[in-house]
């Protein structure tokens, strides 16, 4: 029984995840994709589904799971193993010292966390010209892409979200979200299916106070709207230009 809910889950996972890799075209023949691998929840399940689907894609492409260590996290070796077990892989752990740069360097009336996210891309980024890697997949899913459309729409008046393929600023590096038509639920629960725990994160930041207030509104309005999540993040792709506010849209003026 336990069995074949497993299955089940496993196989909507895989299927959505091929639909997002499809539609965006994020995996091509012959790629070398690095995984980043936080060792949560999320980025395990991403590592599992993107294996399986190594095994049975029609195209052929390299994985290379690599765990940027920040110092802040307890008990990685366990995953590691599970990965190497499971999964046939082996993972590239690169210390980045960044909890000692984030004591050093952040402002202390700031939060660290984008500083700490931009100095692990930043050694993604070094990693993937270094190997040669054509992307870098992140375990973002579409519950991420939803809550950060209304954090910066809430809190910094802009919209925007995170694309589930997009090139970095300087057009060098290519970040795919291969998980972005999965719901949060949906990861989770395929994860309870894998004998594995998440990894500890001792960082005394966590958790995130806006983007916990944002899930909790999300929740509570799924209540009454049941496709929420689905509806914004289709909206995410389906923009009426003209009936935004650009001042210097001269088309909008006209209707
Ligand atoms: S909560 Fe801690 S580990 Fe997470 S992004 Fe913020 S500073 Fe980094």
């Amino acid at each position: 029984m336990i069995h074949n809910t497993k299955r089940y889950f496993e196989k909507r996972l895989r299927k959505k995840t091929g639909a997002a890799i499809h539609d965006y075209r994020m995996i091509e023949n012959g790629d070398k994709v690095i995984v980043a691998v936080s060792g949560g929840k999320d980025s395990i399940v991403l590592l599992k589904v993107l294996s399986d689907l190594q095994r049975a894609a029609p195209v052929s492409f390299e994985i290379l799971p690599v765990h940027i260590s920040t110092g802040f996290e307890k008990g990685f070796s366990c995953i590691a193993q599970w990965i190497e077990e499971v999964l046939h892989l082996d993972v590239m752990v690169i210390e980045s010292g960044i909890a000692e740069i984030l004591k050093e360097a952040s402002d202390p009336d700031k939060s660290p966390c984008a500083l700490c996210s931009r100095l692990r891309r930043g050694r993604l980024y070094s990693l993937a010209s270094e190997t040669g890697a054509s992307s870098i997949a992140l375990g973002h899913h579409m519950d991420d892409v939803v809550e950060t459309f209304f954090l910066r729409c809430l809190f910094t008046g802009q919209i925007g979200a995170m694309a589930p393929s997009r090139y970095s600023n300087d057009g060098k590096n290519r970040v795919i979200r291969p998980l972005a038509y999965c719901t949060n639920d949906l990861v989770n629960t395929y994860f309870s299916f894998l004998d594995i725990e998440p990894i500890e994160n001792t960082c005394v930041i966590r958790p995130d106070g806006k983007r916990d207030m944002i899930r909790k509104y999300i929740d509570m309005v799924e209540k009454d709207i049941p496709l929420l999540r689905y509806s914004v993040f289709a909206a995410l792709g389906n923009v009426d230009m003209k009936s935004m506010c650009f001042k210097e849209n001269t088309d909008a003026n006209s209707h």
